[in-house]
């Protein structure tokens, strides 16, 4: 299991259950600084909490979305009126939960969240640690500016450095004349604060900023920064759950390579790329020989292991712009982004050498046949595609298996041709 923190669903569930009680944090401040009406606080709380009595977590965004709408729609009302400056700081807020239902995309996530808290707090240096559930260190997640930690060297139980202090404190630290020596490549820091981050009692974070000028932040800006923290730390904690959910979904559970679905989607991008910039691609199917055979010998736990090992072999094969994913069964495909016909035959026979003189486990051998297509060669549709490599492939088996065919070209790879001959 490849999640960051391995609670799958359930840990989707609670992180989605801390994202609401913040927000019903949010709404209660918002009813008390009189930004809401009484009734319109109160059903937006129950509204939340209805959701997490239905165990909803997956309509919960676009639930919460509405229900932000509605408050800030509220606030706009309320600015005409009630006190600004007050109202300012919790629109801010709000905004800052409506982060997460526009994007998945951590990065995105993570800049609109600082570039959120710079409006609030006014710094130059922005640093978010996340929390690493197996080691417990802190690692560096985003950057604002220069990364800022101080007293580096000093070890803590979350891993070195000041932030590391907060986390296990968990406690922030607020410093406003700093008088450290200026250090040649080393941002000039005179104001820092740093606040943990939390999703109820556990830290997931932390996260510091830094000011060249002393007395950058007063108390009050602390006090602002712990309250957006605690809802910041809870829109990471969801977008962590909901990407590890997201991957969990797209991932064969036996070889740990992308699954079919996942192959699907990057295909579908990838043809659209092509069409766009005529960008050639190819894609490689590929499935075992006479692997029933292989079964029926040994088990089929041993035909697992095959398989699984048979995944490694592919991923290390594989550049990082490729996409490998099981196929279904014993079938295999990787998509070779900006790779020509040629050229995927080529690294195709490559991989079916690699594979024929790899020893699996016990010493074991396998051989497999290859089907490619390219694009635009073979054709434009991606189905169009699929197709041809899946008749190259049968192609490839027809010919005696252990090798490589594609259709437009209706060739042997020499070392068969020969032994047809
Ligand atoms: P060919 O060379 O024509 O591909 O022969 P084959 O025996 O590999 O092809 P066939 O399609 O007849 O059988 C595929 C076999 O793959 C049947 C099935 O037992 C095996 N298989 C499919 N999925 C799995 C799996 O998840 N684990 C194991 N151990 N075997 C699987
Ligand atoms: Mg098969
Ligand atoms: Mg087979």
């Amino acid at each position: 299991m490849k999640s960051r923190n391995g609670r799958g669903a359930r840990g989707l569930f609670e992180a989605s259950t801390q994202f609401l009680k913040s927000q019903q944090r949010l709404i209660k401040l918002l009813g008390t600084r009189g930004a809401l009406g009484a009734k319109d606080t109160e059903t937006a709380v129950l509204k939340l909490e209805k959701l997490v009595d239905e165990k909803r977590p997956a309509q919960f965004m676009s639930e919460a979305a509405k229900v932000n709408e509605k408050l800030t729609a509220g606030l706009k009302k309320q600015d005409t009126t009630g006190t600004k400056t007050d109202n300012a700081e919790l629109a801010l807020l709000l905004r800052m939960s409506k982060v997460i239902q526009e994007t998945d995309d951590a990065k995105a996530v993570f800049t609109g969240v600082l570039a959120l808290l710079k409006e609030l707090v006014a710094f130059e240096n922005g640093t978010l640690y996340l929390a690493n559930r197996a080691t417990g260190n802190l690692e560096l997640a985003h950057q604002e500016g220069e990364r800022v930690d101080l007293i580096r060297g000093v070890r803590f139980d979350h891993g070195f450095g000041l932030s590391s202090w907060v986390a296990k404190e968990r406690r922030p630290i607020l410093l406003n004349d700093l008088r450290r020596e200026v250090q040649p490549g080393l941002p000039v820091v005179k104001s820092f604060l740093s606040v943990p981050l939390q999703v109820g009692s556990e830290l997931i974070g932390v996260l510091n900023l830094s000011h060249s000028c002393a007395h950058a932040f007063g108390e009050r800006d602390k006090e602002l920064l712990i309250l957006a923290s605690s809802l910041a730390a809870a829109t990471i904690e969801h977008l962590l759950h909901y990407q590890s959910i997201k991957e969990l979904s797209v991932t064969d559970d036996l070889t740990a390579l992308h699954n079919r679905r996942y192959f699907q989607e990057r295909l579908t991008q990838q043809s659209q790329l092509a069409e766009r910039y005529l960008h050639p691609y190819s894609l490689v199917f590929l499935d075992i020989d006479h692997f029933k055979q292989f079964n029926d010998a040994h088990g089929h736990a041993e035909g697992d292991k095959i398989l699984t090992e048979l995944g490694t072999v592919l991923k290390k094969w594989a550049r990082t712009s490729d996409v490998v994913a099981r196929y279904g069964g014993e079938e295999f495909v990787v998509l070779l982004p900006h790779t020509d016909s040629e050229g995927a035959m080529q690294a195709a026979e490559r991989l079916r050498r690699a594979i024929e003189a790899h020893a699996f486990p016990r010493r074991r051998r396998i051989t497999v046949s290859m089907g490619v297509a390219s694009y635009p060669n073979d054709g434009k549709a991606e189905t169009d595609l699929v197709q041809k490599a899946d008749q190259a492939l049968y192609l490839a088996k027809k010919a005696g298996r252990n090798c490589t065919q594609r259709i437009h070209e209706l060739r042997l790879e020499p070392a068969r041709q020969a032994a047809v001959n």
